[in-house]
């Protein structure tokens, strides 16, 4: 049978992809997989990389390239039949990954590698490779006895069932509300697109007038933009309150989900030997303990407070002043902040985007990482899975060599998945027909070319794509072929996003943003008042955005830092009385909506929004001391993060890179913190 899934090396031909073959290629690939797996427990002699650990990974080399094809042709040309042919087959790969990391025989066989006397000799790679399945073993619990592991698999699934149970409430929480306007006139200040679909919704459910809901593009702009307060009100109400006991359907209050959420984490940290989940959380991330981070925190939160007061007493005045708020109220806080924002940089989005064409914004992207790495970006055009995805190469600018590829699939169209992300296609890996190259997906959801005009990028369309290319040069530029230490294979998730951060920087830079904007119609580079206005929006109200952020990370890290599970509102609440400069209304009940720690892979690790930021700032603080678009700077990054996969930690790749370990300095000063904030004025 011709199935184009079952390619033997590289990527397959995208366009024959149908349906059907995805199922066969997944029953071959994973039956493929268990053979491996039984041949290398039944191996008769004593343990070795290429008897055990090899062998493993080239078969589940060739299960994850092959789904990775599929679930990536799901998320950007998707159609119902691959849809369903892709659901049917996901809990089978699902099933066989968690069969894999319980199995006790697999287990047993990596530890008599660990404590066997080979150990010592075998590449730094793969012994960091063999330690961290160790680690991903013990921590699924393989390593417990027979009652307690029974217990342990429960209590997984128990888990993954409340979290999309709590996804849920929140999901029909937000669409289960709706509000009727019977005059247009409370609706003054709204955009008029958004009274237009308030009237369509109406007009859907057999109503007179304009219907509102707490779906993001109406509730946004009726916090930023309603002048009628008590519909602010109304709407904030209702939000906070979501999935709560003051919610509409009290059948969707995520309380009970909460405390049995933390319960099960608690017991499942008990059950491996760890004081609370917040310690079992942080097993494979940088950050070394639950104390670490609060410290993080807590210090962050000390410097921070200041200017989020000042930045709240600024907003007071203005609310006062110029809006007539007496007291600002939690529903006047974003709206004030709207208009405020206006008055002090008055700027349209639209206006800058003009200068941002896609041509000219790609090719300023490849001179930085061309400068910077000493690469050469070319188009190597191929067959994709859409007419508008184009392919490039990546070569080494003195030997020519390849060293790897990407996709970039940069427009919003029918049938993808909104958002924008990098995945991995292939890694770097030593095969039989020599060294497989990496390569990368770059997905964004910018608006397409209009008229045969060449599309063009807001801003922050821009940053998008020097962040997902941050992501993209750590699998691509790795030096290091070792399957589980590769690129971003293994590397700690706190840290994940210092590549990623660290590229928007040069965003900000006026010598990349001169030479990589060209006005659609003149073709005059964007003008450097313009830029200046931009970024002096950039630090809008960080005080107030970081000390929130903050408040989110300790609250999440002191609800599973404890053996005995807490109560979430009382938390909070404290968090909030020691942390907050805003006051919060009295129902409001965020903790049930929060859906990053009790729905998301978050738990414990909200933190790592902070922590990589102040990574990726640090690290970008030496480009700064070498004058930007530095080459020297460039090939440091490469040699000491970017190509160095996980075979040594995060830190260690960090320190080497710095000279010393992270400081706190570059992200307080990007974001505005910096300089002795007076107390007594008000205006800004
Ligand atoms: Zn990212």
């Amino acid at each position: 049978m011709n199935n184009p899934l079952l390619v033997s090396s590289g990527l397959p031909s995208f366009a024959d992809i149908r349906p059907e073959h995805v199922a066969p290629a997944l029953a071959q690939r994973l039956q493929e997989a268990r053979d491996a797996l039984e041949r290398v427990v039944a191996c008769g002699e004593s343990p070795t990389w290429e008897n055990l650990a090899a062998p493993l990974a080239d078969a589940l080399d060739q299960l994850d390239q092959m789904w990775g094809v599929v679930s990536h042709m799901n998320a950007v040309v998707s159609s119902p039949a691959l849809r369903d042919a892709y659901n049917t087959g996901l809990p089978l790969l699902t099933a066989f990954h968690s069969d894999v990391s319980q199995d006790a025989r697999l287990f047993a066989r990596y530890r008599a590698l660990r404590d066997g006397t080979l150990f010592v000799t075998l590449p730094e790679a793969q012994q960091k490779a063999i330690d961290n399945a160790l680690r991903d073993f013990r921590l699924g619990g393989v390593e417990l006895p027979e009652p307690q592991r029974v217990r342990f698999k429960a209590l997984q699934e128990e888990k993954a069932q409340s979290s999309a149970t709590f996804d849920d409430h929140v999901l029909d929480a937000t669409q289960e509300f709706s509000f009727l306007v019977a005059d247009e006139k409370e609706l003054a200040g709204l955009p008029a697109d958004v009274i237009a679909e308030a009237r369509v919704q109406a007009e859907k459910n057999k109503q007179q007038g304009w219907r509102l809901t707490l779906l993001a593009p109406c509730y946004r702009p009726v916090m930023q933009y309603a002048e009628q307060r008590s519909l602010r009100a109304a709407l904030h109400r209702a939000y906070v309150t979501r999935a709560s006991e003051l919610g509409v359907d009290p059948a969707h209050d995520n309380t009970a989900l909460i405390g049995r959420l933390l319960t099960l984490r608690a017991e499942e940290a008990e059950l491996l030997g760890y004081p609370h989940y917040g310690a079992v959380s942080l097993v494979p991330k940088m950050a070394g303990s639950v104390d670490e981070v609060l410290a993080f925190l807590g210090d962050l939160a000390k410097r921070v407070r200041p200017f989020a007061e000042r930045d709240l007493a600024a907003l007071k005045t203005f609310a006062r002043e110029t809006l007539g708020l007496e007291a600002l109220m939690p529903w006047d806080v974003a709206f004030a902040s709207e208009k405020m924002k206006q008055r002090d940089y008055a700027f349209s989005d639209q206006e800058v985007r003009a200068y941002f064409p896609e041509e000219k914004v790609l090719n300023g992207l490849f001179r930085v990482i061309e400068t910077l790495f000493g690469l050469a970006v070319g188009a190597a055009p191929t067959e994709t899975w859409h007419p508008d995805v184009r392919h490039f190469e990546l070569r080494d600018e003195t030997s020519g060599d390849v060293i790897g590829r990407f996709y970039l699939d940069l427009y919003a169209r029918e049938k993808k998945q909104g958002g924008a992300w990098m995945n991995g296609a292939l890694p770097l890996r030593v095969t039989r027909d020599g060294m497989q190259k990496p390569v990368v997906y770059l997905t964004c959801n910018f608006p397409a070319p209009v008229d045969g005009k060449p599309a063009i990028f807001a801003h922050d369309d821009v940053l998008t794509l020097f962040h997902e290319f941050g992501h993209g040069l750590h699998q691509l530029l790795t030096r290091e072929p070792t399957p589980g230490v590769s690129g971003l294979e293994g590397f700690e998730w706190d840290a994940v996003e210092l590549p990623s951060q660290l590229m928007e920087n040069f965003c900000w830079e006026w010598d990349v943003v001169e030479a990589m904007s060209g006005h659609v119609e003149t073709g005059e580079p964007l003008p450097r008042e313009l830029f200046d206005k931009m970024r002096a929006a950039r630090n809008f109200q960080a005080g107030l955005h970081l000390l929130r952020q903050i408040e989110f990370g300790i609250f999440d890290m002191r609800l599973h830092a404890t053996r005995l599970v807490p109560n979430a509102r009382a938390v909070l609440n404290s968090v909030r009385r020691e942390i907050a400069v805003v006051a919060y209304a009295d129902y409001d009940r965020f903790e049930n909506g929060f859906g990053h720690i009790f729905a998301g892979g978050y738990a414990a690790g909200y933190y790592s929004y902070l922590w990589a930021e102040v990574l990726s700032s640090d690290a970008y603080g030496l480009f700064e001391e070498e004058g930007g678009v530095s080459a020297k700077t460039g090939r440091r990054l490469r040699d000491e993060i970017l190509g160095c996969g996980s075979v040594r930690n995060a830190l260690q790749s960090f320190i080497a890179f710095r000279d010393r370990p992270p400081q706190m300095e570059a992200f307080l000063r990007h974001n505005g913190i910096i300089g002795v904030v007076d107390e007594t004025v008000n205006e800004v």
